[in-house]
């Protein structure tokens, strides 16, 4: 069986966690801020703060942002659900927006139709590794007296305009999962170019623990004393994990130049398959691709996936539109409400794109979906 997706890890990976494990620090230690200031190095030099995983770095960034009840979000409902349901478990209310037909990101019209004085984070989300039109998004959240947040689970590594991810948005979160560009098993980060919400994003991953004399109300009760402000939770990235992701983040560029490759080898080989639309190559942007989404005609995707997967060839659909989510349409959202977004999932499969994928994998993939439609 070919995965659609599967983790690169070498040698030099498996020193890199040898060593930590063996370290005093297991849990929070040097590790982790070698890691934080590794990532830094992808975003422009904006900081960031490394959490368990990248829900964890949705909830921790809509925290630092002051997310509550009264308030709206809007986002776009094609992404994995966590991008919408940790904005909704702190009370807001999430107003989907429809995504662009091309590049299947947030589009800025439709975002800004979206908006009401209850708004106060908007969240592109950079699918398949492409990110939305942040500069437009820029001045729709502006208009709106909003914050820009950016889900770049897919796209650590992308450089949109000449500025990399990490320096688009106000918070930008990243995922670390097995199957993203780069990984720590489980793991995560929120990136800000605002030091005061990077504050907040490190205060909430450690349970809201104020630990600065300075800042204490009371600071006279020993040395021993911490006390918290706001509520946080535990979402720290341990030690020997992010002793993997700057093992990982040593790699990033081929893992990069790797996927660009198979990307553009699969482009090439679909050119002559009528009936599949291959991801959209803006100019604009030299993409990480964490996914390889075709589009084929709606009434033959589930036969396609079916043919695949029989061949051992292991596609994914990414994703079901957030809001048809149960959970959702008890909220009052329904199918409908996002058209771009749902014809898109009608029509997307997901071929299988990560390092260890071979050419001959590539051009054996790309003969079965030909195969399909000729037959
Ligand atoms: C993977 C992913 C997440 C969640 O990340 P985890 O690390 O699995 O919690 C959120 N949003 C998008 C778009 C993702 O692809």
């Amino acid at each position: 069986m070919l995965p659609y997706a599967r983790q690169s890890v070498d040698a030099s990976d498996v020193a890199a966690v040898t060593a930590a494990i063996s370290e005093p620090y297991l849990t929070t230690g040097p590790a982790v801020t070698r890691f934080e200031s590794d990532l830094a190095g992808w975003t422009g030099g904006h900081p960031a703060v490394a959490v368990t995983s990248g829900t964890a770095a949705l909830h921790t960034a809509y925290a630092a942002a002051g997310v509550g009840p009264g308030q709206e979000v809007v986002t776009s409902p094609l992404t994995f659900v966590a991008t919408a349901a940790t904005a909704a478990l702190l009370g807001a209310r999430v107003v989907f927006a429809d995504v662009d037909d091309a590049t299947g990101c947030l589009d800025a019209d439709a975002a800004a139709a979206a908006v009401t004085d209850r708004t106060s984070v908007m969240t592109a989300v950079d699918y398949a590794g492409l990110p939305a039109d942040m500069d437009a998004l820029r001045t729709v959240t502006d208009r709106a007296g909003a914050l820009l947040m950016e889900d770049a689970a897919h796209s650590i590594g992308t450089v949109w305009r000449g500025r990399p991810v990490g320096s688009l948005a106000d918070l930008t979160t990243l995922s670390f999962f097995a199957t993203k560009n780069l990984t720590t098993a489980e793991g995560g980060a929120v990136v800000s170019t605002s030091p005061d919400l990077l504050a907040r994003a490190a205060r909430f991953r450690n349970h809201g623990l104020v630990r600065d004399p300075g800042e204490q109300r009371e600071p006279d009760e020993g040395p021993w004393h911490q006390e918290v402000h706001s509520f946080g939770l535990n979402y720290r990235l341990p030690d020997v994990l992010c002793a993997l992701g700057s093992s990982q983040l040593r790699r990033l560029a081929a893992f990069k130049a790797r996927r660009a490759e198979l990307s553009a080898r699969y482009d090439a080989a679909l050119a002559d398959v009528a009936e599949v639309r291959t991801p959209a190559r803006p100019a604009d942007a030299d993409v990480a691709w964490h996914l390889y989404p075709a589009r084929v005609p709606a009434d033959a995707r589930r036969a396609l996936f079916d043919h695949l997967r029989a061949a051992g060839i292991g596609v994914q659909v990414n994703y079901i539109p957030a809001h048809w989510h149960p959970v959702f349409a008890d909220l009052g959202h329904r199918r409908g409400e996002c058209p771009v977004a749902e014809q898109w999932y009608r029509e997307e499969i997901s071929l299988p794109l990560f390092v260890g994928v071979t050419d001959d994998d590539v051009d054996r993939v790309c003969d079965l979906v030909r195969g399909f439609f000729a037959g």
